[in-house]
């Protein structure tokens, strides 16, 4: 590192199919980076977040001065205590791995901490939430500009009960968020409304075009010449006026909406920044929550919707940020 000169930090996210690995200012901006499928066996994903940070440095022509790391699992310090789409099931010291990979301090935290701190550094101080609505549910608490973390899950509010008798959930509980609202839940539902014939659109959809059966619902429910639908395709069917697909959405948005009142009666916050595949800035998932959310939220709370801006850079740059403030 040149005297008088801000250094560079190195970023990981880490996700279930991509490691991104970024070299960034301690700003946040991020200078160069590359994506890697992630390949299977810890060790060679160690191997290679060591790797491309080196490759990264040398093409730069800088040496970090820390690494961060966002990774889609609960983590506690620098330990992942379990992180089920990478393969991690008992906990691991991960910083402690990468600290004697790379020779640099390292921190890590849960991929969705990431973002939401790079999130929340455009609206200034005060407490702000992300929620993401993708595969599964993810979010995040920023206070004063830190992470409030408590011990490592704070924020996870896809367990958050939004129907005390609801269905079963991997963390032992019922009627979890994300066992009524997620990418999951809302592919089944969509491929539940075509195979039945309850969304004539979803139902055409899902018969491939140009085979027998195209159009023809009956067909299409016995299962014949038929493609996958979708969770996004809720979407397509609802703009194009079909009632199931929209109540589906509807439904959802309502259990959203729900969380949303917890989160708030928990946090208090300012903002709630929406994000994730599913609550795209023009999707009418989101529509229907910010309509709900007008009618149903607390008399007392201030707490605004907003999309989230920076998309699948939110991770790195988040983690470039935390790795920055060691
Ligand atoms: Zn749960």
């Amino acid at each position: 590192v040149l005297p008088g000169r801000a250094p560079v930090v190195a970023a990981v996210d880490w996700g279930g199919t991509w490691i991104r690995v970024a070299l960034a200012a301690a700003g946040g901006a991020l200078l160069a980076q590359a994506r890697h499928r992630r390949p299977a066996g810890l060790d060679s994903q160690c191997n290679l977040v060591a790797g491309s940070v080196a490759a990264l440095a040398a093409d730069l022509g800088d040496r970090p001065a820390a690494l961060g790391v966002g990774i889609a699992g609960i983590t506690r310090g620098g330990v992942v205590e379990s992180a089920v789409n990478i393969g991690i099931t008992a906990p691991v010291d991960l910083a402690g791995i990468l600290r004697a990979g790379t020779g640099l301090p390292v921190t890590v935290v849960n991929d969705t901490q990431a973002a939401a701190l790079a999130e929340a550094g455009a609206l200034g101080g005060g407490t702000h939430v992300l929620l993401t609505v993708g595969t599964g549910i993810g979010g995040a608490i920023v206070s004063a500009g830190a992470l409030v973390t408590g011990n490592g899950a704070a924020g996870d509010f896809g367990h958050m009960v939004v129907a005390v008798d609801g269905p079963p959930c991997s963390c032992g509980g019922r009627g979890c968020l994300e066992q009524l609202v997620s990418g999951r839940v809302l592919d089944l539902a969509a491929q539940r409304l075509a195979a039945t014939g309850g969304s004539p659109w979803l139902a055409a959809r899902a018969a491939v075009p140009g085979q027998p059966g195209a159009g023809d619902f009956d067909a299409a429910a016995r299962g014949a010449a038929r493609r996958d639908v979708h969770a996004g395709d809720l979407d397509a069917a609802a703009r194009a006026g079909d009632g199931a697909a929209r109540a589906v959405l509807a439904d959802a948005a309502s259990a959203l909406a729900a969380g949303l009142r917890s989160i708030t009666a928990a946090v208090d916050p300012e903002v709630i920044v929406l994000g994730g595949g599913l609550l795209g800035r023009r999707a009418v998932l989101t529509r229907l929550v910010s309509d709900c959310w007008h009618d149903q939220r607390p008399h007392w709370s201030r707490a605004e919707l907003r999309p989230a801006l920076l998309g699948a850079e939110a991770g790195l740059r988040g983690a470039a940020l935390i790795a920055a403030r060691r």
